[in-house]
């Protein structure tokens, strides 16, 4: 019991540094700024803040929002930030423990953080950002049990989620762009997809893009419907791709998923003719 609440508290207190971390990112990798150096600065009188004004969430507090320096006022969204990552490295130590796959999968969420934040204010995806995807991806996918049992299988099926998972986008913004005569999807989209692929397989891939897709016609007429947005305008589809490939990570493995939804058909079949 005691290793359980101390191995809480150093997921929950490595997912507010690196939510930290990931607010550097936010603002520089749009910016095309170095996310290591130099310290972080405030935003207004570019006075470098102080190692003890920079601690996650609790400075915010002490310092009522504001810059020691300046006394301008600090985004609600930097704590609010760091505390997501915290909640996101939980759900991963809920699903993998205490173990190798607990690192692995933290670098998926924060990934993804990152993305939905930048795509979300910027309609971009750094290509830095889905290249660590891709590389730690399919560089730890034989140890990744949860693609399939052996190292070989492991190691086919994250080259065949990079492969789906890239390819699907890839067909769609060929086929949108035909259809529609404009962009339909960013290549930002394709290679955040390829490298989610890498982390969860080629069936899950593709079920994060159905979610993803169906999450994004919901917030699209919710928001032509209260006129936020005219009908040929786009929304960034970033930030529900990086929904729909979190939430797969809650599904069964695929060959379960299947096997629920035939055991389901059959029992419906059998309800609705064979009574
Ligand atoms: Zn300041």
């Amino acid at each position: 019991m005691f290793e359980i609440i101390f191995e809480i508290i150093i997921v929950f207190l490595c997912g507010l540094f690196f939510g930290s971390f990931a607010n550097v990112c936010i603002y520089r990798m749009p910016r095309d700024l170095s996310v290591i150096k130099p310290r972080s600065r405030c935003t207004q009188c570019e006075k470098q803040i102080k190692w003890y004004d920079n601690i996650p969430v609790l400075s915010y507090i002490f310092l009522k929002g504001k810059c020691r320096g300046c006394g301008s006022k600090i985004s609600i969204i930097y704590p609010v930030i760091e505390i997501i990552c915290a909640i996101l490295f939980l759900l991963m130590y809920y699903l993998f423990g205490f173990s190798y796959l607990l690192p692995v999968f933290c670098i998926f969420s924060f990934s993804l953080l990152v993305i939905t934040a930048i795509d979300f204010k910027f309609q971009i995806i750094p290509d830095e950002l889905s290249l660590l995807l891709v590389v730690v991806g399919f560089g730890t996918s034989f140890l990744n049990y949860t693609l399939a049992d052996t190292v070989l299988q492991r190691l086919i099926q994250s080259f065949l989620g990079f492969i789906v998972g890239g390819g699907s986008l890839y067909i769609i913004a060929v086929v949108g762009k035909w259809v529609l005569k404009q962009d339909a999807m960013g290549g930002g989209d394709i290679k955040l997809m390829a490298g989610v692929g890498a982390f969860i397989g080629w069936e899950k891939v593709l079920f994060a893009i159905f979610i993803a897709s169906l999450l994004g016609s919901i917030v699209g007429f919710t928001l032509i419907l209260f006129k936020k947005i005219m009908r040929k305008e786009a929304i960034a589809f970033g930030p529900h791709l990086a929904v729909g490939s979190m939430l797969t990570l809650f599904l069964p493995p695929p060959a379960v998923m299947l096997n629920t939804i035939l055991i389901f058909e059959e029992q419906l079949l059998f309800k609705l003719f064979l009574r």
